[in-house]
């Protein structure tokens, strides 16, 4: 079979190795893809001359005439804008749920709206489009309401968790009266804080059943500890402990499966990933977010530990045969991995520093998948983003697949001003 793969970050990195692995698999399409992807076996970028990614026409008749088998989608922004839909009604199996199926990520106010609609646990929340009835709500509200949310897509900026009421107000001030973010602050949503620790639940979903991935831990924050300022993510690992079997079962039943029933009810076709991200509250597991895709960096860390055959898994989701296949996953090994950054990341980036001390090639048990890399003219790899790459350690304990996956990120250097990565990814889980 062919597939085609959207996408060119880690996440996507992580997907093309998973499928190239599956015997069923004979040519895999990147569009736009990147350098680590075109290394991969069976791999081939698709450049943007060939196909523009922002044409979704055109993606779905290139697909019928290279007879694609099944179109993966890794980011948001083509499955909020309706690529599913179109690929669909082409005919073509597409892993990712169309345009309506995405809004469970896309329109946060519609997401809680359906949370409260079908009893998922979720923070309570008010929606606005007035700042100054936003306003009176965070100083009058029954409960901390101090989540200050935008409710459209802003690349995971247009969150803010303030510490009293008034930096709540000034920030509905600046997402709604400033739209600071747009159109996607137009709405606003105003939550409860809720304390605990935050896991990442992915799962595959047919529209019919669901069946969970392994818990995972991503790391948001620069710097370790859990300070500094907020990331698209500084490393995760896989399983996560600290979501005990009792919650796993609980989110399967009162999360998962309630938010495909609902789907079912609101007759909303959805194939794909739906990643719950909780909170681990003292009153159990709330949703803080759902996602209609996989999450970078969780996916690079998850993927490894999956013993299926992630073609045969992803067809299934696209023809509603689940629940007829095995879905098993690595027993007693866990995967960590640790991200380079380059310096200035988040606010801006270096780019064009030359990267040395990359492993010559993947192993079973070392794994690199690039996010932001190029190369150059000499074939020297270059710093060609904010989050460069990841470095990955599998081991049957995870303390050892931390010590080795941090190990490989120190060994790994960029030129001038350097890599920034942390050296505590997965510790919090050894204080159980
Ligand atoms: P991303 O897609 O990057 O995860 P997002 O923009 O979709 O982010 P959320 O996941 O809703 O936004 O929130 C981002 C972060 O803000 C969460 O990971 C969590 O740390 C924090 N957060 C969100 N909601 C709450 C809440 N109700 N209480 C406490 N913290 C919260």
């Amino acid at each position: 079979h062919r597939v085609l793969v959207i996408g060119s970050g880690g996440r996507e990195h992580a997907i093309c190795w998973k499928l190239s692995q599956s015997p069923k698999v004979a040519q895999i399409y990147a569009l736009p893809g990147s350098h680590g992807i075109q290394l991969v076996e069976k791999c081939r970028n698709l450049d943007a001359k060939t196909l523009d990614p922002k044409d979704f026409e055109a993606i779905a008749k290139w697909s019928k005439e290279n007879q694609i088998a099944l179109v993966v989608v890794g980011p948001e922004d083509p499955l909020a804008l309706g690529l599913g839909d179109v690929l669909q009604s082409a005919g073509i199996p597409c892993f990712g749920p169309g345009k309506q199926g995405a809004q469970i990520e896309a329109d946060k106010k519609w997401a809680k709206d359906f949370m409260l609609r079908h009893g998922i646990p979720t923070a309570r929340y008010e929606s606005f489009t007035d700042t100054e009835k936003a306003k009176a709500f965070i100083r009058s509200a029954p409960y901390p309401a101090l989540v200050v949310k935008a409710a459209g897509l802003a690349a995971g900026k247009g969150v803010v968790v303030a510490a009293n009421a008034k930096e709540a107000c000034q920030a509905v001030d600046e997402i709604l009266g400033d739209l600071k973010y747009g159109q996607a602050g137009a709405t606003l949503v105003v939550e409860e804080l809720l304390e605990g620790e935050e896991v990442s639940v992915l799962a595959f979903t047919d529209g019919k059943s669901v069946r969970a991935m392994l818990p995972a831990q991503d790391h948001k924050r620069l710097g370790n500890g859990d300070t500094g300022p907020n990331t698209g993510g500084m490393g995760a690992y896989c399983p996560c402990p600290l979501i005990s079997q009792p919650a796993l079962e609980l989110v399967q039943k009162a999360v998962l499966e309630r938010a495909v029933q609902g789907l079912i009810k609101e007759r909303i076709n959805y194939q794909g990933v739906l990643y719950a991200g909780l909170m681990l509250t003292r009153d159990g597991p709330r949703v803080l977010e759902f996602n209609c895709r996989f999450g970078d960096p969780e996916t690079q860390v998850i993927l490894p530990l999956l013993e299926s055959d992630l073609f045969d898994v992803m067809e299934a989701c696209c023809s509603g045969k689940l629940d007829k296949i095995p879905l098993q996953w690595r027993n007693g090994v866990s995967a960590v991995g640790v991200i380079l950054a380059s310096a200035g990341y988040p606010e801006t980036s270096t780019k064009g520093c030359i990267i040395s001390g990359l492993p010559a090639a993947n192993t079973p048990t070392q794994l690199v998948f690039h996010s932001g890399l190029a190369v150059n003219a000499q074939k020297e790899a270059l710093t060609n983003g904010g989050r460069v790459l990841i470095a990955i350690a599998l081991d049957g304990s995870l303390k050892e697949a931390a010590a080795k996956a941090t190990k490989l990120a120190g060994s790994i250097s960029f030129s001038g001003s350097g890599a920034q990565y942390r050296t505590d990814i997965a510790q919090k889980a050894f204080k159980m």
